[in-house]
């Protein structure tokens, strides 16, 4: 029997699925609000065996993902209680509630609550939750930056974050300047290890050729697991 809420993501032509053995009864097939392919199987069920009914549910996880993803497109968020949000790829529904304290942003089981004066626009909204995000990962990277730095064998002369709407990360090799796309905060954390060491990895080769898939294979063996994810799943509007 495999330990309970043991969790890997298998490469089904393409498709991301993330397996959970639980206890469960039967295989669950779900579609997270960011598109992504979920599978919960029993814990008695082998690892050989979920990867087989993975398999065999491609169409399944095909067909849903893209119909998730035709809903999200639907329009931009208001950042009103009930809409969701991924915070490291959980799902997580907004409660916003009113303060006249200093607004506050905080995961709350489920919930992420976030507490602003009356009368904050969407936008305003907004920002907040964009900081809070910003936060969120400053938080990670200040351990992340080090261990890969490290692990590569390159300093980076400054990582920023910004909200962009196509990259993910960028690099600069000749000045050693690292950009990070926020909306990585959204994403499973294994993202964000991936893009860094990707951009880290800038540092040593400037183009995508095999030394550079190289590096990348021996920093972050499954790279390309997380890559796709990205490529499916472009940041939000
Ligand atoms: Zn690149």
């Amino acid at each position: 029997m495999l330990p309970k809420g043991m969790c890997y993501v298998v490469d089904v032509n393409g498709i991301a699925i993330t397996i959970t053995h639980k206890r469960v009864r039967n295989v669950n097939l779900r579609i997270g609000s960011n598109g992504d392919a979920r599978m919960s199987v029993p814990l008695h069920m082998s690892r050989a065996r979920a990867m087989e009914v993975a398999r065999s549910h491609e169409d399944w996880f095909r067909t849903h993902a893209a119909r998730a993803n035709a809903r999200r497109s639907d329009g931009p968020m208001l950042w009103e209680t009930g809409e969701c949000l991924n915070v490291w790829g959980t799902e997580r529904k907004l409660s916003v509630e009113h303060t006249q304290d200093v607004p506050q942003c905080e995961l709350n089981g489920e919930l992420l609550v976030i507490r602003v004066p009356e009368g904050t626009t969407p936008e305003g909204r907004a920002k907040f939750v964009e900081r809070w995000l910003c936060e969120q990962m400053r938080g990670r990277l200040k351990e992340l930056v080090p261990a890969f730095e490290k692990r590569v064998g390159v300093h980076a002369a400054s990582i920023t974050l910004r909200r962009m709407k196509s990259r993910w990360g960028s690099c600069t090799s000749s000045t050693g300047r690292i950009r990070l796309n926020t909306a990585l905060a959204e994403q499973p954390p294994k993202c964000l290890e991936m893009v860094l060491v990707h951009e880290l990895c800038h540092l040593l080769v400037a183009n995508h050729g095999p030394r550079f898939k190289a590096l990348m294979d021996l920093h972050c063996p499954d790279w390309r697991v997380w890559q796709r994810l990205l490529d499916e799943h472009p940041p939000r509007a």
